[in-house]
């Protein structure tokens, strides 16, 4: 099959490919269906996981797409090229690979980064029980952030605040750091990180604990779009440069993989990051784990797509807009485009190193 055809233009015709190709290659499937949110075409939503290799093995490869919603356009087409282009065949027989389909299915289908109650599934992964991490930062750009209106006059005034505060604190990258960093606080709000454990956030742990149990390492790819260069995939990973984890990620996938917690990712550091949590859920495996962030368009343009689509939910659908009004289409297509390229080039870029980055994975489990 031809690598573009693996991408899907729904979240329903992604699922129905990926678990067509699951059956087909094999696995052993399971389904979490989500109790009450629907897709946005009324369809089922659900967490799938396609599981190939023995239940016991020492050594598992888990590669998940959909953390935020329709970055899953991505995500879900190298799982399920991983399939059909004999990437999952080519594993040792000691490896076992676990597929994680569309964690955060309703941003999935309903092209949105966030779960069904506006949360960010990245920064959700939190003690509940302590208190939550401050940005208040944050506090001082939220109202212009999400202002009144998108196309009337409340809107050119925000505009001038937001320009306003990036020119006073540092530009773009201040910005960024200050609005993806994660929040707390305003649950209308950018990137907001929730105030107890999201339905997406509970089935993720519930599966990494029961597939993860007879592990003795394991390697985990979370693939995301939005950062960086067109079509490069930046492998980021989350804990300081002199961890062990850290190491071994540079020995395994090379000089590229960068640290968000020193300077040299394009993402900022990110509170309550849900790859964190495997370790915490496998006390005694060694985990070796990344985000595959690939590049889309400018990060001026991802953020200020995300930004209409957090206003559209929180301010214009209750204000009577209409989702066919043409203003919710228009911010529903910048969404879609800023973080999944409509270009063969784009995709057969993006599945060639997911694939690479596989095999990598199976000779640092394996070595
Ligand atoms: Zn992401």
């Amino acid at each position: 099959m031809a690598i573009p055809e693996y991408f899907s233009k729904t979240y329903a015709e992604a699922r129905r490919k990926f678990l067509d190709a699951a059956r087909a290659g094999g696995a052993v499937l399971e389904s979490h269906v989500h109790p009450s949110a629907r897709g946005a075409e009324g369809e089922e939503l659900a967490v799938d996981v396609a599981r190939f290799g023995d239940r016991d093995a020492e050594n598992l490869f888990v590669v998940i797409s959909g953390t935020h919603g329709n970055e899953g356009f991505c995500g879900s087409a190298c799982q399920t090229g991983m399939i059909g282009e004999g990437v999952v065949a080519a594993r040792p027989q000691t490896v076992a690979v676990l597929l994680i389909h569309a964690v955060n299915p309703y941003g999935f289908s309903h092209i949105r980064r966030v779960t069904e109650d506006n949360v960010d599934l990245n920064r959700n992964f939190q003690d509940f029980s302590r208190p939550l991490p401050e940005n208040a930062r944050y506090a001082e750009i939220h109202d212009a952030l999400v202002p009144a209106d998108w196309d009337g006059p409340a809107r050119a005034p925000a505009e001038e605040a937001l320009a306003a505060w990036r020119d006073a604190n540092g530009g773009i990258k201040a910005y960024q750091a200050v609005v993806a960093g994660g929040q707390y606080a305003f649950p209308d709000g950018f990137f907001f990180g929730g105030r107890r454990p999201t339905w997406s956030n509970a089935t993720f742990r519930a599966i990494i604990e029961s597939h993860g149990r007879a592990a003795k390492r394991v390697a985990v790819v979370d693939i995301h779009t939005g950062l960086g260069p067109r079509g490069y995939g930046e492998p980021l990973s989350l804990v300081p440069p002199d961890a062990l984890g850290f190491k071994r990620a540079r020995a395994w996938w090379g000089d590229e993989v960068t640290s968000i917690l020193d300077g040299t990712s394009k993402s900022p550091p990110v509170a309550g990051p849900l790859i964190g949590c495997v370790g915490e859920r496998l006390p005694d495996a060694e985990i070796t784990a990344i985000g595959l962030e690939y590049g889309t368009v400018e990060l001026s343009e991802v953020l200020e797509a995300i930004r209409g689509d957090n206003w559209l939910y929180a301010r214009g659908l209750g204000s009577g807009l209409s989702m066919e009004s043409r203003l919710a289409r228009d911010i529903k297509a910048r969404v879609r485009d800023a973080l999944a390229v409509d270009a063969d080039d784009w995709k057969e870029q993006v599945f060639a190193r997911a694939a690479d980055f596989s095999l990598k994975a199976y000779r640092g489990l394996t070595g």
